[in-house]
């Protein structure tokens, strides 16, 4: 540090600090609280940034890349991030699309990959930008593979809340990781039969997506390296993590994908 740091300012430079810092603090319970502090995952040509944003909403940063998933909850929530080079967009709920965010987040440049159903859904100016991939369907987009995976209730009762082949989970690979977003889903086959995932997101919450116990057993299938729950407002993660605790192979990441949506 430098000789001119705090203590060789002024008597009248360190009253405006103070008056700045005690405004800052005198603003703070009045905003939203943060979102928790980016993950770092090493990667082939640089880091990925993992950035948690809110419930089923988070931001992966890698070398020139900003890949927004399912942005929803305001402009606000995005502030300290690029605008997103690429979006992927897994359904067309309110939790996953919300086209007053997209709008005020996107640039003139930003791609899209989205089910039929949410691609229908976008703008039509838009639409020359937007990658349509089905369930099983894969494509590179901005230079980064992106494979759909399908995403759907497998109880007869829940399947009105996703049917098969409306939403995409993805595989995205960054720097040669494959990260899973599983989208809102139960413990499919088709997600038991990943293969290589370094990273996976894994939605749970009843009666829409998995219980701990469907979760934490489709991971001993799947085997990612790190597993965050997502989407899992109500659901005891203290459950899954005991789940899981003899995967010495398998680390759970607990974050609070709530912090924002706190004041
Ligand atoms: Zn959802």
């Amino acid at each position: 540090m430098k000789a001119w740091n705090l203590t060789s300012l002024g008597n009248g430079r360190n009253a405006c600090l103070t008056l700045a810092l005690m405004a800052a603090l005198w603003v703070a319970p009045a905003t939203a609280a943060p979102p928790p502090p980016p993950d770092r995952l090493p990667a082939e040509g640089g880091e990925v940034l993992i950035q948690p944003l809110q419930h089923a909403t988070l931001a992966l940063r890698w070398k020139e890349h900003t890949v927004y998933v399912d942005p929803v909850g305001g402009a606000a929530l995005f502030t300290n991030l690029p605008a997103p080079s690429l979006v992927l967009l897994t359904d067309i709920h309110g939790d996953h699309l919300q086209l007053s965010t997209l709008q005020a987040v996107v640039n003139d440049k930003t791609l899209f990959v989205a089910p039929p159903a949410v691609t229908a859904q976008l703008p039509e100016a838009w639409r020359s930008r937007v990658t349509s991939l089905t369930n099983g369907q894969s494509a590179t987009v901005g230079g980064l593979l992106v494979e759909a995976v399908a995403a759907y209730n497998l109880a007869e009762d829940r399947q009105k809340f996703h049917p098969k082949g409306r939403g995409n989970g993805y595989v995205l690979t960054l720097g040669g990781k494959r990260l899973y977003l599983s989208g809102d889903t139960e413990d499919i086959p088709e997600m038991r039969a990943l293969k290589n995932i370094d990273v996976a997101f894994l939605c749970m919450n009843l009666p829409y997506t998995m219980t701990p116990e469907q979760a934490a057993d489709a991971v001993k299938a799947f085997r990612p390296r790190v597993v965050y729950p997502y989407h899992c407002r109500g659901t005891d993660l203290n459950r899954f993590k005991e789940l899981l605790a003899g995967e010495k192979e398998i680390e759970v990441r607990v974050r609070d994908w709530y912090a924002t949506s706190r004041r």
